[in-house]
Parts: structure tokens; C-alpha cells; sequence
């Protein structure tokens, strides 16, 4: 690990493996930009840069990237759920601001502790909320739009916020291009109590019952035309396939394990094994850095 510098307006930058900051555990070195503050945000978008959320739904290169990797730290990582007085009313709470850097299920349990609802459908899910709210993470029982408010959202040179009503949003997606990242947000929450959010998460996460527990970057494969990906690959008598430290996961099909030391070859040789094996083009659920091809 090399101490590179303090950046110009004060953000700390440091090349480190970009393994540890992600649900799988595997991916090599890049400069990493933590940014507390919109200067730095600024700084940190002048050259070709990533933003890395919570790293739960990304298969990183063993080479690591050529691109600066931003993570959203400081009060970009801090919650304000103080109900804002013009917008709240008895049955509704506009909170403050939300940072992108913060991790969704520590989030979702606090909302359930103050009794507020909306977001308990995305219980379960490992991501910081900038990352869910860039693809619209959820499940069948409810996803990160239907509690959104305001987002701030920062491109190169600009910065501005939007209403769901401005974005093209619908299933696991927001309409926010690429590397435009999602700064914070304000959330638009139900109050209800907090035993009412709490039946409504266990129901939520009790279709979580027969997920791996090991390291993943979760499903790997869409379901191509409504059939389950993981029956297939199961059909296919993969479970349990091992290549190197990464295995298909016994419990479930569709999920790729770090057995611990993983590497992104052996990943990537587990998918080709899948591809091949089931007689039906499949798409990767997850993202590649660097993209294929
Ligand atoms: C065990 C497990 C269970 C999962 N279950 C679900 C599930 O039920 N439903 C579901 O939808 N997903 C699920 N996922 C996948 C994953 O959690 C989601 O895709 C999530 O939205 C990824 O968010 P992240 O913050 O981890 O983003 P990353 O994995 O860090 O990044 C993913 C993409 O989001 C972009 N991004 C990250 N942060 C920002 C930001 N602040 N602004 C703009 N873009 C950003 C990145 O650049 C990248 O393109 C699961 C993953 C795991 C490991």
C-alpha cells in the first residue's frame, strides 16, 4: 500500500487493492479518492474516475483499474433523518439529507427503530445507498425508489437536484447515467410503528433463507425470460463446481463464492463454465471492472 498524496483540496488518496471494499473479496489495486466534501468531489472528478459504493454487486480484476476510485466518506457517509417541518405532515416524513456513502442496512434499521416505512422492502441488501439508489435495488417486496424525495446528483462541472418525477426510473433502474454520482438524498417515508416496519422486514427477508453466507457479490446471473437462473445452473449439475477459491454455491445455484483468496480468474472461469453448460444465453447480473471486451 503507498501513501500517494493529499489531494489539492484536501481529499485522501491512497493506491489500495480494491478487494477490500467489496462483497466478494477480490479485485486488485487502484488510487482510491475518499472525499468528504464537494471540493473534493470536484478534484476527484477531473481525470477518469469510478464511484464505488457498498462493492456488492461488482467482479473486479485482478489487474485492479486504471481509473481514480472514488468513495463518498465524511458527511457524504452521515444520516439526517430530522423530518423536515414544510414537507411533513401526520402521515408523511421528508427527512434531511442522506449521504450516498451510507450503508443501507444500517439505514434500514433505523428507520424501522423511529417506525418510519418504504425502504424495509430492500432489507437484506449490502449496498451503500447511492449504489441502491443508481440501479434501484429492491425485491419483490418493495425497492429504494419508493422512498426517495430529492436527490443530489454530481457530474463533472455540475451539480443539481431531481425528483424521481425528473428521472426515467422503473425495475433496477434509476435513469442516472453512468458516473453521475449520487451525492445524498432525502427520503419520503410512511410513518407507521416501529412493530409494523419490523413484521414487514422478516417477511421481506425470509425469501433470503436459502442465500450462501460466504463472500458473493450476489446473484450472478438474470433470469433469462423468467426462468430462474439458479434452476438452470442447478439443472445443469453445476452446484458446488469449484475453480481454484471460487465454488457455485450448494445452497444456490446462482451464487459464486469466495472460498477465501479468490482470485477474479477463477470467477471469471466458473461463469465460462456456467455459459457454456446451459443451453441458454444468460446475462450477467453483475458488473465487470473492467467492462468485457
Ligand atoms: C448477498 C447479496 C444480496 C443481494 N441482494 C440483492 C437484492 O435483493 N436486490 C437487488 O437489487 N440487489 C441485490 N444485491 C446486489 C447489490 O447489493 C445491488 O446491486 C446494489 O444496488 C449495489 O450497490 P452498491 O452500493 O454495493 O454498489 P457497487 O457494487 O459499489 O456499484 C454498483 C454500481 O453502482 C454504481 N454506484 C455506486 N455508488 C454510486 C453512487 N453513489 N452514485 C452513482 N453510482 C453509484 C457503481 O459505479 C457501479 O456502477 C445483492 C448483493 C449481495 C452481495
Amino acid at each position: 500500500m503507498t501513501l500517494t498524496q493529499p489531494s489539492r483540496t484536501g481529499a485522501r488518496v491512497e493506491r489500495l487493492p480494491l478487494a477490500r471494499f467489496t462483497t466478494l473479496g477480490v479485485g486488485g489495486e487502484a488510487e482510491v479518492w475518499f472525499v468528504s466534501d464537494h471540493d473534493q468531489l470536484a478534484e476527484a472528478m477531473e481525470a477518469p474516475y469510478r464511484i464505488l459504493g457498498g462493492g456488492s454487486n461488482l467482479v473486479i480484476a485482478d489487474e485492479g483499474v486504471p481509473e481514480r476510485v472514488i468513495r463518498l466518506t465524511g458527511p457524504f457517509a452521515e444520516t439526517d433523518l430530522t423530518p423536515d417541518p414544510g414537507l411533513s405532515d401526520g402521515e408523511t416524513v421528508v427527512t434531511g439529507w442522506v449521504g450516498g456513502g451510507v450503508p443501507l442496512p444500517g439505514l434500514i434499521r433505523r428507520l424501522q427503530k423511529l417506525g418510519l416505512s418504504n425502504l424495509e422492502g430492500t432489507v437484506g441488501i449490502p449496498a451503500q445507498v447511492g449504489g441502491a439508489v443508481w440501479m434501484n435495488a429492491g425485491t419483490r417486496y418493495g425497492e429504494t425508489f419508493d422512498g426517495l424525495h430529492t436527490l443530489e446528483i454530481v457530474t463533472p462541472g455540475s451539480r443539481r437536484q431531481v425528483t424521481p418525477d425528473d428521472l426515467d426510473w422503473g425495475y433496477r433502474a434509476s435513469g442516472i447515467p453512468r458516473n453521475h454520482i449520487v451525492a445524498r438524498v432525502r427520503l419520503k417515508l410512511r410513518r407507521s410503528t416501529p412493530e409494523e416496519v419490523q413484521a414487514r422486514m422478516e417477511f421481506a427477508d425470509s425469501a433470503r433463507k436459502g442465500q450462501p453466507k460466504m463472500k458473493t457479490p450476489g446473484c450472478a446471473f438474470k433470469n433469462p425470460g423468467g426462468v430462474s437462473a439458479g434452476r438452470l445452473i442447478d439443472e445443469a449439475g453445476l452446484k458446488g463446481t469449484r475453480v481454484g477459491n471460487a465454488m457455485i454455491a450448494p445452497e444456490h445455484a446462482n451464487f459464486i463464492v469466495n472460498l477465501g483468496g479468490a482470485n477474479s480468474a477463477d470467477v471469471h472461469a466458473l461463469l465460462g463454465i456456467i455459459r457454456e453448460r446451459v443451453g441458454v444465453p444468460l446475462e450477467l447480473e453483475y458488473e465487470l471492472w473492467p467492462e468485457e471486451g
